[in-house]
């Protein structure tokens, strides 16, 4: 069988590109240097899928930054104020994936986003009315010289138009349809230079497929594609799918004239029955995901050959990948602090090459497929994830009123007035404070052994008491400890748990050369301590003032590790939730009466249709929550905080969270949630931040006034909150003041006017 994979990490086995582009910045080093650098990195990646026995080597895959700025810069969707800086091609392309900066110009960055449902981010490219869309591009046709001379007979790779379209954003009032001729022109001039350049395989990238297509995408894709695809170009055409099902277009794509077609068979498990129920033609071929891209676990090989037994064609099956090896880390080889027993069943990317190698041995009944697949039978027959009986028993006892919070929230809402008698548009922040370099210093010094565990609380303690002063001073009425002693939100928590793992080198990208080093879900999780009681009280004890308790939620803290795939979602979530759970009423006990629960991962992995939102994810996302924090008092009060804007079309389920505050990022959006509030009857009380903490800009007191005074007038006033939009841990310390400041004297100056 062929073997493929259809993308390749390209950071680097330790991050070579990271350090690389960032040097770049700097100007530590030249671009000829960063281009020889990125080069190293590239056949590297080659060699190792060559050395594997990989038979179509992707090349095209590999970014200075993201694939679909790539696309969009190939095909000449660059807007004017990037070409107007008259910059270096490669200076151009990072202005637009980070804005740019230098003699007296700055020009904003477009927008990122999160990559459907991983936690790499995307750039998002934009059609104006002076876009041109035209294939101008090289740097594809670069790699596959670097390839062809490095001695790899390339499949070439890029985003497909219609991806592109549903992602990038149209202003001055255009419409994707405005730009289908054009790009089907391009992707037709793409595959006759592809041919010329000897290139015999493309595969375009079409996850996007896996949405919800209405009617009039459809009709976008079959004119996109009828038309690239109406003449022969010489070279063959792959239609790559992942990340889902592809029920919408499925007779659409395999009526067409690819030579392959990509599914995903994991997290598209769905394709199978759309292959069994519709037929997949015999003269194509397809291209089988069944190597998970997107989880670290090994394959299971009878579970493999099962699934690919289960598969009804005639047409010849190429082994592959779920989705883009970009979502797992390196090589599993370089994780020498795992113990034996976790180690060995992991599959990293350079692991999972091996496995398709292993797969196709087996399927062809080889010898070496006869050992691969009994030793594979053993190594998951022996797995033991360590058991918590107890957890496994506050499981099976749990009933509805675990779940419920008592009474109920308007209830609760006069119970706390009266408690906590804040003023009207009470003021606070969302938890951590700027990570100075001392504090960074201090975690490293600790880290390397180089000062005692008392050295280091009490450095953090001392921040503690002058954030409180510092709080105090500006006059914020809802206090936070700062949240110095978490280097990650999820990370942190993780390690206080049991029943998660850590990698060394575990580095996936989330955007540019910034990389996630997820947890590993393990065993079953239970907390054996508390984790944020001491610091809480620490603080609480300083002030007359509320402190604020900070945690992270359990879907946040689920949805940032690598889960387990023995046990439900649903199981895992429950374990974290009651461990949460008991720190809640820790906290509670110790007289914290104002807890935050984080959340800002629970939009972004909802499924990519709707019809699977409610029954595949809310159902257990809004439950784990509210097991979190349906034990406490009818006075102890409930906040949580979502960084994304965009989750109008869940408030209901946010709402059914029964927190009793949410905060949340408006201010990027243009405020356009708060409509949706209103619209929405929303009962929780809100905190729409009142600025972009992404941004170092101060906003003035006038411009916060301003703003208030908008929500005011269409939101009931004893429902708000004052906030910034997120935490401020990535802002430096004089930015935060001075923006606080403002927000607290423009709050004040609006109390004085109600
Ligand atoms: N409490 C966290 C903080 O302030 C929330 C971070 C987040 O929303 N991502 O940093
Ligand atoms: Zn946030």
């Amino acid at each position: 069988m062929t073997k493929t994979i259809i993308g390749f990490p390209r950071i680097g086995e330790h991050r070579e590109l990271k350090f690389a582009t960032e040097h770049y910045w700097k100007h530590q080093i030249d671009q000829s240097e960063l281009l020889a650098n990125a080069h190293d990195i590239k056949v590297a990646h080659w060699q190792a899928q060559k050395d594997a026995g990989i038979d179509l080597i992707p090349v095209g895959d590999f970014s200075f930054f993201d694939n679909l700025l790539d696309t969009a810069v190939a095909l000449n969707v660059v807007s004017k104020r990037y070409r107007d800086l008259n910059v270096s091609e490669l200076d151009e392309y990072f202005a637009q994936a980070r804005g740019y900066q230098a003699d007296g110009e700055t020009v904003r960055a477009l927008p990122m986003k999160k990559w459907f449902n991983t936690n790499y981010h995307y750039i998002v490219p934009e059609f104006t009315n002076e876009t041109d869309v035209k294939l101008i591009g090289h740097k594809l046709f670069d790699e596959i010289k670097e390839a062809q001379n490095a001695g790899v007979d390339p499949k070439a790779v890029i985003v497909g138009p219609y991806t592109l379209l549903k992602l990038s954003r149209f202003l001055d009032g255009t419409k994707p349809a405005k730009f289908v001729q054009p790009l089907i022109a391009a992707y037709q001039e793409l595959l006759a230079k592809l041919n010329q350049a000897g290139v015999e395989y493309l595969q375009i990238d079409e996850p996007a497929l896996s949405f919800d297509v209405d009617g009039n995408e459809k009709a976008i894709f079959d004119q996109l594609y009828d038309a690239i695809l109406a003449n022969d170009h010489g070279v063959k055409v792959i239609l790559q799918s992942y990340f889902g099902d592809i029920r919408d277009v499925y007779e659409d794509v395999t009526n067409k004239p690819f030579y392959g077609i990509g599914l995903d068979f994991l997290e598209g498990a769905h394709n199978l029955e759309l292959i069994n129920e519709k037929g997949f033609p015999a003269d194509k071929h397809l291209f089988a995901g069944v190597v998970n891209g997107k989880n670290i676990w090994r394959n299971e090989y009878d579970h493999t050959l099962n699934l690919l037994a289960k598969i009804k064609t005639d047409a010849p099956i190429v082994l592959s990948t779920s989705c883009s090896l970009l979502h797992v880390p390196y090589s599993a080889a370089n994780e020498d602090g795992l113990a034996s027993d976790v180690k060995q069943h992991l599959a990293f990317a350079i692991e999972k090459l091996g496995e398709l190698v292993d797969l196709d041995h087996i399927v062809n009944h080889d010898d070496a497929g006869a050992d691969l697949l009994a030793k594979n039978e053993a190594l998951f027959k022996n797995v033991k994830h360590p058991v918590n009986s107890t957890v496994h028993n506050r499981i099976n006892a749990l009933t509805d009123a675990d779940y419920t919070r008592l009474p109920e929230r308007s209830e609760r809402e006069k119970v706390q007035k009266d408690e906590f008698k804040l003023p009207t548009l009470p003021t606070t922040t969302i938890g951590s404070f700027p990570q100075t370099a001392d504090v960074r210093a201090n975690r490293r010094k600790f880290r390397h052994h180089e000062i005692t565990r008392d050295q280091y609380d009490e450095f953090n303690r001392e921040k503690i008491a002058r954030i409180i002063k510092i709080q105090e001073d500006l006059g914020l009425d809802v206090l936070v400890h700062g949240e110095y002693e978490r280097n990650d939100m999820v990370e942190y928590f993780g390690e206080k748990l049991d029943g998660f793992v850590f990698t060394q080198n575990g580095w996936v990208q989330s955007y540019g050369t910034r990389g996630v080093k997820p947890p590993i879900i393990w065993g079953d999780i239970s907390r054996t301590a508390p984790i944020t009681v001491d610091a809480s009280v620490y603080a609480n004890n300083l002030t007359d003032k509320w402190v604020k308790g900070m945690l992270t939620g359990p879907v946040t803290i689920f949805n940032w590790s690598f889960p387990r795939e023995d046990i439900a979602r649903k199981e895992t979530v429950t374990q974290i939730s009651l461990a949460l759970r008991d720190e809640v009423l820790d906290l509670e006990k110790n007289d914290i009466k104002i807890i935050q629960i984080d959340e800002p991962a629970l939009r972004e992995n909802l499924p990519l249709r709707k019809s699977d939102w409610y029954k595949e994810y809310l159902d257990w996302a809004v439950p784990a929550f509210r097991l979190v924090h349906s034990g406490v008092q009818e006075s102890t009060q409930i906040h949580t905080h979502m960084c994304y804007s965009e989750f109008g079309d869940i408030l209901k389920a946010i709402d059914n969270l029964d927190a009793d505050v949410i905060s949340f990022e408006a201010s990027r959006a243009d405020f356009t949630l708060i409509d949706e509030l209103v619209d929405d009857h929303f009962q929780t009380e809100v905190g729409p931040g009142v600025y972009d903490i992404h941004s170092p800009r101060i906003p003035s007191e006038a411009e916060i006034q301003d703003l208030i005074q908008q929500i005011i007038s269409k939101l009931p006033v004893d429902k708000i909150w004052i906030n910034p939009d997120c935490g401020l841990k990535t802002r430096s310390e004089q930015e935060s003041f001075d923006s606080l400041k403002n927000m607290v004297e423009a709050t004040k100056v609006v109390r004085g006017s109600i």
